[in-house]
């Protein structure tokens, strides 16, 4: 196929063939670096000239069948992933899985690493001394029918197609394209062999939406492309314009998924963990209500039997009980305090902020080779309407040093802002 026709022909707005779809996802699949200009100048043309949703289907297609796709048929079901778009002190999945497993759910998950101010929940694992995520198709098939739960790195024959495209999305200021972000989403999904799919499409300055209306068309492409494939899908928009929980860190985040677990941890978190575990529950077929659902996973929380399922999630990767766990995180040396200089209402907590003061301290990346700083982190002790007084403490820091604790501080001046008039909590599900 003429390299330059299928460029031109984007360009000027025609819809691609499914042979033309295929032909770009099995040149990126190659990664040969001579073609990449030609791979860059298509994705910026499809930048300007969207995909349609059939193209954006027939690409994931492409996309994912340039790798090797996971066969769970032997596994038992209902199967179910999770996705979340990224946020800062997003540990959901953590103790959404063992919930979700208790429930009767069989849960086969790969996820990737964290690059920028939203972590990964790769690492967030990897802070877990002797964590596996490096485990073979056999073993986290087995895994998965003896236990209902497998999160693992992903395999490098995942959708190549899609390592090459990102990498030139990033490097040719094409990565915001829905259609884009949509087909590098789903190929690894479709690559993953589930068939039932729960979005959570995070919207606000800690995620890549920064408005609702965005997140709205990619909740909405991601859940109508997902159906020309061959998955239901159903998708929430949740806020991250302030950090979810407390903790963003990755031991400290993975202490709070814990504390749910546990039947503590905070408010907000805990209540997103819970709405989306009874929406995954209801959504499977395994309760007839949303209501019924919640009341499912209440009852799965106050029995144990969810810790129960995080034991022995935590046992098979790493030879770790949950206490064991709680016990090895690594701790960072030092703890310091940001207060408040005034008197009034949280007005903002801004989360992108609160990622980048994170990254500053060690425990996130600014290039994918970076390595990470997994004790170190912040605990965010307010939330937006929360009423404050001088003095109090605002942020717990984490740090190694007195000079990352002084940058922290000055990234969190900007980042929190207080009000001298009553402010309305912000909503979780939006
Ligand atoms: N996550 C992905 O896997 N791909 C994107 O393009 C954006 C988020």
């Amino acid at each position: 196929m003429n390299l330059v026709q299928l460029i031109t022909r984007r360009r000027d707005g025609f819809v691609q063939t499914k042979e033309e779809l295929t032909a770009i996802a099995q040149l990126a699949a190659k990664d040969d670096e001579s073609s990449h200009y030609q791979l860059s100048a298509w994705l910026m043309a499809a930048y300007f000239k969207p995909l349609t949703r059939e193209e954006t289907a027939n690409l994931t297609i492409a996309m994912c069948e340039t790798g090797d796709r996971l066969d769970l048929s032997g596994l038992p079901k209902p199967w179910l992933d999770k996705h979340s778009t990224g946020g800062v002190g997003d540990k959901t999945t953590i103790a959404i899985l063992p919930i979700l497993a208790a429930c009767g759910l069989t849960m086969v998950k790969m996820s990737g690493k964290g690059l920028g101010r939203t972590g990964g929940t790769i690492d967030k694992l990897a802070s877990i001394p002797g964590f596996r995520l490096d485990l073979s198709e056999e073993e986290m098939l087995a895994q998965a029918k003896r236990i209902g739960i497998v999160l693992n790195g992903q395999t490098s024959n995942l959708a190549p197609a899609d390592k090459t495209l990102y990498k030139l999305r990033d490097t040719s200021g094409s990565v915001e394209s829905i259609p884009l972000i949509v087909s590098s989403i789903l190929s690894k999904k479709l690559a993953g062999g589930c068939d039932k799919l729960v979005l959570d499409v995070k919207c606000g300055s800690g995620s890549f939406c920064p408005t609702l209306e965005v997140a709205q068309a990619l909740a909405t492409e991601l859940v109508e492309v997902s159906k020309l494939i061959g998955i239901h899908a159903e998708a929430s928009i949740t806020d991250m314009d302030q950090p979810l929980g407390s903790a963003v860190g990755n031991a400290l985040e993975v202490r709070e998924a814990i504390e749910v677990l546990l039947g503590k941890g905070p408010a907000r978190f805990r209540e997103l963990v819970l709405e989306l575990a009874a929406e995954a529950v209801h959504f499977c077929g395994l309760a007839d209500s949303r209501d019924q659902a919640r009341e499912k996973v209440r009852d799965i929380l106050e029995s144990g039997s969810a810790l129960e399922k995080a034991n022995e999630w935590f046992f098979a990767q790493s030879g770790l009980t949950v206490e064991q766990v709680l016990e090895k995180l690594p701790v960072a040396p030092v703890r310091e305090s940001y207060v408040a200089t005034q008197n009034g209402w949280i007005a903002r907590v801004d989360a992108g902020l609160v990622g980048e003061a994170v990254i500053d301290l060690g425990g996130g990346r600014r290039n994918k080779s970076d390595e990470l700083d997994y004790s170190v982190g912040l605990e965010i002790l307010v939330t937006v309407g929360d009423k404050v007084q001088v003095g109090q403490e605002l942020v717990r820091i984490h740090n190694r040093t007195a000079a990352d604790a002084e940058k922290c501080r000055e990234t969190l001046r900007q980042a929190i802002q207080i009000s001298e008039s009553e402010i309305e909590p912000r909503t979780l599900f939006l």
